[in-house]
């Protein structure tokens, strides 16, 4: 089965994510459990844990289909001492949060060498980054996304994830999540049927289908290489609908979170019915 929703609102608390995806026709969510733009944040009352949960169990929200993303601000691969320590300090908050709101899984971008130390040293420390924080909690996987290889951003091509993730010591709690506007944008061909078929294939040999935890839905602005991050409503952009087609139609994509993070919210209704649809239809 296929679980469809959207990056959603939790303005005036986390324990309104649930409701914010129930009205747009969800059946998963991804949510910031704390403001994405600042370090730092108050920690999670009581009453906002237990109402998010009881939320999630009215509206039928298995934490299986919930994916939380991580602060933009934390750089797990950073080159130096200090803002390498804030990072870790901060993507372990975020951990402990997902852990007090009984979630499982975790999205983040893996990091940037920002010009300062080559790839393989970052993708090195970004693996020990995780390794002190898997150390440190429980029950919550961490998933690295791929990104669209803008600036000196790592982890646009499979074998980034796959050298990070041979770093990290406990395989049962390290996932990917695969963002079809960044894979775009980073060159792979999900556009044609060959091209389609062959990303995938290749993300299996590379890093492994079983580490799929879940995929970004999302459109380019930009053109295949671009190498430039800028999501587009699905069929707006440079991707068009068939990708979205092919991946509601192949089963293995099922039983995970899909998510969009398309930039017109008000198109969500619309966008989940027309990935819905997709699933009936044969491509
Ligand atoms: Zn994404
Ligand atoms: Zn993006």
């Amino acid at each position: 089965m296929k679980y469809i929703g959207a990056h959603v609102s939790t303005s005036g608390g986390v324990e309104n994510a649930p409701q914010n995806a129930h009205a747009i026709g969800a059946t998963a969510f991804a949510l910031f459990t704390k403001n994405q733009r600042q370090w730092q944040a108050r920690p999670l009352t009581t009453s906002s844990i237990d109402a998010f949960q009881e939320n999630c169990e009215k509206l039928n929200y298995s934490p299986r289909y919930i994916l939380p993303h991580d602060s933009y601000l934390i750089n797990l691969g950073h080159p130096e001492a200090e803002g390498l320590q804030k990072s870790r300090t901060a993507f372990l908050d975020e951990m402990q949060r997902c852990e007090q709101l009984g979630l499982q899984l975790l999205n983040f971008h893996p990091g940037s060498h920002l010009n300062k130390i080559d790839l393989a040293t970052c993708l090195r420390t970004i693996a020990e980054s995780i390794n002190m924080v898997l150390d440190k909690t429980n029950g919550v996987t961490a998933v690295i996304e791929n990104t669209a290889g803008q600036g000196s951003n790592v982890g646009f091509l499979f074998e980034h994830l796959a050298e990070i993730i041979s770093h990290v010591e406990d395989k049962s709690r390290i996932g990917v999540c695969v963002d079809t506007c960044h894979a775009h944008a980073s060159g792979y061909d999900l556009c044609s049927q060959p091209g389609f078929s062959e990303t995938f294939e290749t993300f299996d040999r590379i890093v492994g289908m079983d580490f799929l935890k879940g995929l970004h839905l999302n459109d380019s602005k930009k053109p295949r290489g671009s190498r430039v991050d800028r999501h587009e409503s699905i069929g707006d952009g440079d991707m068009g609908t068939q990708p979205f087609a092919w991946i509601m139609q192949d089963a293995r994509f099922d039983d995970m979170p899909l998510i969009l993070e398309t930039p017109n919210t008000e198109n969500w209704p619309q966008e989940i019915a027309m990935l819905k649809d997709f699933q009936e239809k044969t491509g």
